[in-house]
């Protein structure tokens, strides 16, 4: 209809630093809901928050995974805030050659937030709920403009695989595979 535009739905994780105390109950959630089953198993290895805890400078910074990126950065940059000195790698989701976070421990393939994508949609996500200290406060907003498709879990996968193996070896090993299961349903 002419006239009207589209309203789309922005998620939004807030953090507050001076709240967070390191407990990792947000690690242990997240990786419960996106066990299968779910809450079946809880490994913080497999969350897609982790909480980046430096003891000595009384550092805990929750930090939800991001993008898929090919490449690390050099990682130099430094943030003070309120008279703490903090590393930019402390607050980079991106999942990246240069560090272990997020990355699946069993296949190496990247772990992406997904807001904790639910059908009916959850009141707010996991992290946020288990979080006692309100360091993780949750907020729906709306602006004008189309919903993105965000890559799912399958396409960010197959994308780190591409970058490893180069396409042609992904071609011909999902080929084999699937000649495979063609092989074990006519037996
Ligand atoms: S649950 Fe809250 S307080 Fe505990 S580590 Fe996570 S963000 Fe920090
Ligand atoms: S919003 Fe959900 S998927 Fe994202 S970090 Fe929190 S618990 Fe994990």
């Amino acid at each position: 209809m002419q006239g009207q535009t589209a309203r789309k739905k922005i998620k939004t994780i807030k953090v507050n630093l001076d709240k967070c105390m390191g407990c990792r109950a947000c690690e242990m959630a997240c990786s419960g809901f996106h066990a299968t089953p779910k809450f079946s198993s809880f490994n913080p290895a497999r969350s897609r928050i982790r909480v980046v805890i430096d003891i000595l400078n009384d550092e805990y910074v929750p930090v939800r995974a991001t993008d898929y990126a090919k490449a690390g950065c050099d990682g130099r940059n430094t943030y003070t805030i309120n008279g703490k000195q903090y590393s930019e790698c402390s607050f980079c989701g991106n999942v990246c050659s240069s560090r272990d976070l997020f990355k699946e421990p069993d296949s190496g393939l990247p772990l992406r937030c997904d807001m904790c994508k639910e059908d009916p949609e959850l009141k707010e996500p996991w992290c946020v709920q288990v979080c006692r200290v309100d360091a993780l406060t949750y907020e729906e907003t709306e602006e004008e403009g189309e919903e993105e498709e965000k890559l799912g879990d399958l396409e960010i996968g197959l994308d780190s695989l591409v970058d490893k193996y180069g396409l042609q070896k992904v071609i011909d090993g999902v080929a084999r595979m699937s000649r495979k299961g063609q092989d074990v349903n006519l037996g």
